[in-house]
């Protein structure tokens, strides 16, 4: 069986499940329920155009990084353009994990942590979030200096609870983490909160952002690292030479010119405070206290509320199955036609 000759370390594995499902409201998967900017619409024929897709793309995004850079008072040599964040998580292990290294990461929080580390061959370290999903610290820093791990990874805001944790608190870990941190800021711009401005203090962090939340191009797949020239230099040593398509590219330039982004995140963290007073009045339920673009709910009987919002035509992730979050759902903030229609529905189900 071709099975059989699959690495050891990937016997085990099941695939992404993600849901197919058709729905009216979809608020399972952390996207924002906008479409392209006008000024990009209107100049998407002349931005296909320009993209030359008869030509293998920029290899190093300098345009789209020259942006990216003035986005985050960084210069260009401190940004790597990946596949999606996603793609650079997996170049970073590529780079710097050997089977048996350590990798400490926080659970719950975004499983591709665990999947890349599974495929590196590493030895997973999972430090436990603790009361109401809250970061410890100390457990950080006790997992670190006993196991003196490669790499270090923390979520913040973290993914799937929306809980923070402290610049303070990174900081103490920075002191201590002889190996690379990587700060994942995929919901910074809910947030607010950033480390970007330490990455010279700390050659060995890398701090971690996306255009597929805040600024709504989950489809092109864009995501960036940045971090001192060293390190993004050694990155790009395991870079695929054409891993951003030029069309996502150009797009995503478009989109960071047009400025957008402020108006529509304040408008979702409006709706994420209609939607979690909404909730809070509802018996029944938990709420956990958010700093991105989702809520984690917590019922008594997850599974029921999940297939009951399914059949009002409402999509959420269900978490209810994985030990760390046991009858949680996560509902991403969606319009406040959607998020007004949700807190109905809970109120239905529960009543
Ligand atoms: C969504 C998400 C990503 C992946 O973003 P892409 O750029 O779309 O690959 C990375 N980290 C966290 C924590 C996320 O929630």
């Amino acid at each position: 069986m071709i099975y059989d000759l699959l690495r050891d370390e990937i016997k085990g594995f099941k695939n992404y499940e993600v849901s197919n499902i058709e729905c009216k409201y979809k608020m399972d998967a952390n996207e924002v329920p906008f479409s392209l900017p006008e000024s990009t619409l209107e100049n998407l024929q002349e931005i296909v155009k320009s993209a030359n897709v008869n030509r293998y793309p920029d290899p190093v995004s300098i345009k789209l990084r020259d942006k990216l850079a003035e986005k985050c008072s960084a210069s260009k040599d401190n940004i790597l353009v990946g596949n999606g964040s996603d793609e650079i998580i997996h170049i970073i292990m590529n780079a710097f994990v050997s089977p048996d290294d350590f990798v400490v990461y926080p659970v719950p929080s975004f499983s591709m942590y665990r999947v890349y580390s599974e495929i590196a061959g590493a030895n997973k370290v999972e430090v436990s979030l603790g009361e109401d999903y809250h970061y410890d610290v100390g457990e950080f820093i006790k997992s670190i200096k006993e196991y003196d791990p490669k790499l270090v990874i923390l979520c913040n805001p973290n993914n799937p609870t929306g809980t923070t944790i402290s610049r303070d608190d990174i900081i103490k870990i920075l002191e201590v983490n002889r190996g690379i941190t990587v700060v994942d800021e995929a919901y910074y711009e809910f947030f607010g909160e950033t480390v970007i401005d330490l990455i010279n203090k700390y050659k060995n962090m890398i701090v971690l952002r996306t255009l597929s939340k805040a600024y709504g191009l989950a489809g092109l797949r864009v995501g960036y690292a940045v971090s001192n020239p060293e390190m993004i230099g050694c990155l790009n040593l395991v870079k695929s030479p054409y891993n951003v398509n030029s069309i996502s590219q150009a797009i995503a330039l478009s989109v960071l010119e047009a400025d957008t982004v402020k108006d529509r995140v304040e408008y979702i963290k409006n709706e994420r405070k209609f939607l979690m007073d909404g909730l809070s009045k509802i018996d029944g339920l938990k709420v956990y206290n958010s700093q991105a673009n989702f809520l984690l709910l917590k019922f008594d009987d997850a599974d029921y509320v999940y297939n009951k919002l399914l059949e009002k035509g409402i999509l959420v992730r269900d978490f209810s199955g994985d030990n760390e979050l046991s009858g949680t759902l996560r509902v991403t903030i969606g319009t406040r036609e959607a998020n007004s229609y949700f807190i109905k529905c809970i109120k239905e189900i529960l009543s």
